[in-house]
């Protein structure tokens, strides 16, 4: 039975490294890699050897025998990518005799340095990125790398961004965990940069500094009545669930019958379905005990979750979609919603299988306990308070499908949804950091491949990586390609003579262990 990938792919690639016969797609190098949803193994290549079970940090993958009831759609998924004769399998086909070995098992060479002496990278931040990059940095014997670390806990989103019920995501910890031993990488918990430790001390004590500080805050939405009590952040609520020390003193005030979000990514179904699980099923995990004792006594039976654009735009990933509707919670939709996009079936497998799924959600049976309601074509326009100035609504315009040009255009009808609380989760955004230069409009660090520029040209041994490289999309997987491309950019500038060695010795001390 061909092994199937399942929803918690990460998409950090191992298992394409580990495969002998080129049958998971698509790899760090072809163009959909970036924008796709997971990743996905060709039943008619797979050869069943398990070589990427083992290298999966998450458990992603099964073998298709020992299908759970929860990812059974997940063989029909991986076997459609591969039904489209352009996918890159059928563009490159491999014999599955020649048995290629795809991993890299070349011995690790040490990388090139001013007078051959040991090489110094800090890196600023522990998320996966820094992660990553630090593995990446360590395959070279005579590289050494420091972490620094604000909070007394490492591993940024894994441990603070990914719910506590995604069990098998948070596993990737495990992983940065088995990083984290090499007696090669210290990792200063406690250590702000700004405050602790400055730009210049990290670039005169280091060949180079790679940035991975993450996109530290959300996108606000400017419109008016955002600042009214009851409208916050989901990146506030997740760092709240999780027990982020910049969050745990918030209060969220669950009493009133039905919260709204703002956005249907990633995010926004992982705040609805915290709001929407069973308490009970959240105990045995990592959630905070704040969080649960709050969702405990949570008066909350409707989250709508409210996005600008049609089903067929839906930001959500087809398995996270599924998640949501495997996962006994409850899940609706406006009768209707999808009349409009039934004409434009799309012909990308992963697109029409959402709309499938949508359509089956759209025709369940009403379950007991807190429902989800997903709502499209809804812009927000306002919060609304009541006469003591508290927020007990949105007004939303809506928005029709515009067939001809494609996207939406607004119909000039408006629709005000009450609600106790609303949570805007329209997307993460870098922040800017003194001595770096940055991109107001993007909300990254300017950067080359992961070298930071600014009009000059490069800034010698100064690089990015991670979403404030690249801007914040992707999984936790993305930044495992997205670190090597940092450390082969920070190698060739070494080879090439253009990193100057640390001023002095610098001082290695362990602040606190992980
Ligand atoms: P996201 O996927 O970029 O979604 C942002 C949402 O906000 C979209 O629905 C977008 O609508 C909406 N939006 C943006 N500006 C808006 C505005 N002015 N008014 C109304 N709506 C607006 O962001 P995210 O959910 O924060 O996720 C960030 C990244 O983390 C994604 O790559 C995601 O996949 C990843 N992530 C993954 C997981 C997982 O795999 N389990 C979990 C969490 C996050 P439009 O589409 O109309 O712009």
């Amino acid at each position: 039975m061909p092994h199937v990938v399942t929803q918690a792919c990460c998409a950090d690639a191992s298992c394409v490294y580990a495969c002998p016969v080129n049958c998971i797609h698509p790899t760090p190098d072809e163009p959909d890699f970036l924008t796709s949803e997971m990743l996905y193994i060709d039943p008619a290549t797979c050869v069943d050897c398990g070589a990427c079970v083992s290298a999966c940090p998450v458990g992603a993958i099964v073998p298709g025998n020992r299908i759970e009831p929860a990812h059974e759609r997940y063989p029909a998924i991986n076997a459609d990518h591969y039904s489209d004769a352009a996918t890159p399998a059928v563009r490159f086909p491999v014999d599955p005799g020649l048995r290629l070995p795809l991993a890299p098992i070349s011995k690790p060479k040490p990388m090139a340095s001013p007078g051959g002496e040991p090489v110094r990278v800090a890196i600023v931040g522990s998320g996966p990125s820094a992660m990553y990059a630090a593995d990446e940095l360590l395959r070279y014997p005579n590289v050494s790398v420091t972490i620094h670390e604000r909070l007394d806990k490492p591993f940024g989103l894994a441990r603070y961004g990914v719910a506590p019920d995604h069990l098998s995501t948070r596993k990737v910890m495990a992983l940065f965990d088995e990083i984290a031993r090499d007696d090669r990488l210290d990792i200063l918990l406690g250590s702000e940069l700004g405050r602790d430790i400055t730009l210049d001390e990290l670039q005169r004590d280091n060949h180079a500094v790679i940035y991975a500080g993450g996109a530290g805050t959300d996108r606000r939405l400017q419109v008016p009545g955002a600042d009214l009590p009851g409208v916050a952040s989901a990146t506030e609520f997740v760092g709240w669930y999780n027990g982020h020390p910049d969050f745990a003193d918030r209060r969220f005030d669950l009493s009133s019958r039905r919260v709204v979000i703002i956005g249907n990514g990633n995010v926004a179904l992982d705040v609805a379905r915290i709001l929407a699980t069973d308490p009970q099923r959240l105990a045995p995990t990592s959630i905070s005990r704040t969080a649960l004792e709050a969702l405990r006594s949570s008066k909350v039976e409707e989250i709508v979750v409210a996005a600008r654009r049609g089903p067929d735009g839906a930001a959500f990933t087809l398995p996270e979609l599924i998640g949501l509707a495997d996962g006994g919670v409850d899940v609706t939709l406006d009768p209707g919603a999808l009349d409009a996009v039934n004409a434009t079936a799309p012909t990308d497998p992963t697109a029409a299988a959402k709309l499938q799924l949508l359509a089956e959600l759209a025709g369940r049976p009403r379950r007991t306990g807190p429902s989800i309601r997903l709502a499209f074509l809804r812009s927000p326009e306002r919060f609304e308070c009541d006469a003591a100035g508290m927020l007990d609504g949105v007004t939303f315009g809506i928005n029709r499908l515009d067939s001809q040009r494609g996207g939406i255009e607004p119909t000039g009808q408006v629709e005000t949804v009450a609600a106790g609380v609303v949570l805007t989760s329209i997307g993460y955004r870098g922040v800017e950091v003194p001595g770096l230069p940055f991109d107001p409009v993007r909300g990254v660090i300017p950067n080359k491949q992961g070298r930071v520029v600014t009009s000059a040209g490069p800034i010698p041994g100064l690089y990015v990586t991670g979403w404030i490289k690249r801007g914040p999309s992707g999984f936790i997987g993305t930044n495992k390609s997205d670190s090597a491309e940092t450390v082969t950019r920070l190698r060739e500038d070494l080879e090439a003579g253009r990193l100057v060695g640390p001023a002095k010795k610098s001082r290695r001390k362990r602040l606190s262990a992980h």
